[in-house]
């Protein structure tokens, strides 16, 4: 079974209001990159593709891949302006080295590298369920109650908290259905936008265009997103308490 993964590090990361993109600044002593790379280095995982900023193709090559010596970097490609026009470069710079190179790839995974607490135990449910099932995102049940607002700021409604999870990456597909999916999108973008759906996740593309049902699978609640100062101050206490596995 071979797996590949898309590793997403383009996009502004405005919300961290720093002049640094988010995914190089440090977190203790090495980028914020690294950890999500190290992770999928070490796995099972056969081949990454680095999706960057248009541009920063060379410096990533240089300052990241090389400098920390990660071997598993099959190519680095320019993303795009919304999350998931990076995702589909990067299936489509996977699916060129795969015909390029007489290859089959089984599986994808998709990470976000502002995620940095990708652990061996997660990347192993995925593989786990990805044995049974064709398509998974990682999450965690919510510990609040959410309410799902109006236009107006008003509750409409409240889910019943027991089925509601918050998901993180990654999130894992055949990689057939993961690529048919992803270049649907691509096709039908502006129909999908003129009816409202706007695609925030990976797994939101398998439901919306496919008939394939997603399995939920257990993250962890240190698997966190590095979105605003504070959850940089969060990641580094994470990773002091982290006995090993991290890194
Ligand atoms: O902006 P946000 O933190 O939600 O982005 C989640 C992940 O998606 C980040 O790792 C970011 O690098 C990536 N991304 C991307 N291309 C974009 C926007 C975000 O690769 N256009």
């Amino acid at each position: 079974m071979t797996s590949i993964a898309i590793l997403l590090a383009a996009g502004s990361g405005t919300r961290m209001k720093s002049i640094e993109k988010k995914q190089y600044m440090l977190l203790k002593d090495r980028p914020i990159l690294y950890y999500a790379l190290k992770a999928l280095e070490d796995s099972y995982v056969s081949g990454i593709f680095l999706v960057v900023n248009a541009g920063d193709e060379d410096l990533v090559r240089r300052d990241y891949v090389e400098k920390y010596g990660f071997t598993k970097v099959m190519d680095i490609v320019a993303g795009g302006n919304e999350r998931y026009h990076s995702v589909l470069r990067g299936l489509e710079a996977a699916e060129n080295y795969r015909t390029a190179h007489s290859l089959t790839f089984d599986r994808v995974l998709i990470q976000d590298s502002a995620r940095p607490f990708l652990t061996k135990d997660i990347l192993q449910r995925v593989s786990d369920t990805l044995d049974t099932h064709p398509a998974c995102v990682v999450g965690m049940p919510v510990k609040d109650t959410i309410k799902i607002a109006d236009e107006n700021g008003m509750v409409d409604h409240t889910p019943n908290r027991n089925l509601v999870w918050a998901v993180q990456t990654p999130q894992a597909f055949s990689y057939d259905l993961a690529l048919s999916a992803y270049r649907k999108l691509g096709e039908r973008e502006q129909e999908l936008l003129d009816q409202g759906i706007v695609i925030t996740d990976d797994a939101m593309v398998v439901e919306t265009l496919t008939d394939t049902r997603i399995r939920l699978v257990q993250g962890s609640y240190e698997n966190i997103k590095i979105t605003t100062p504070e959850d940089l101050i969060t990641a580094e206490k994470i990773l002091d308490s982290s006995k090993n596995g991290l890194i």
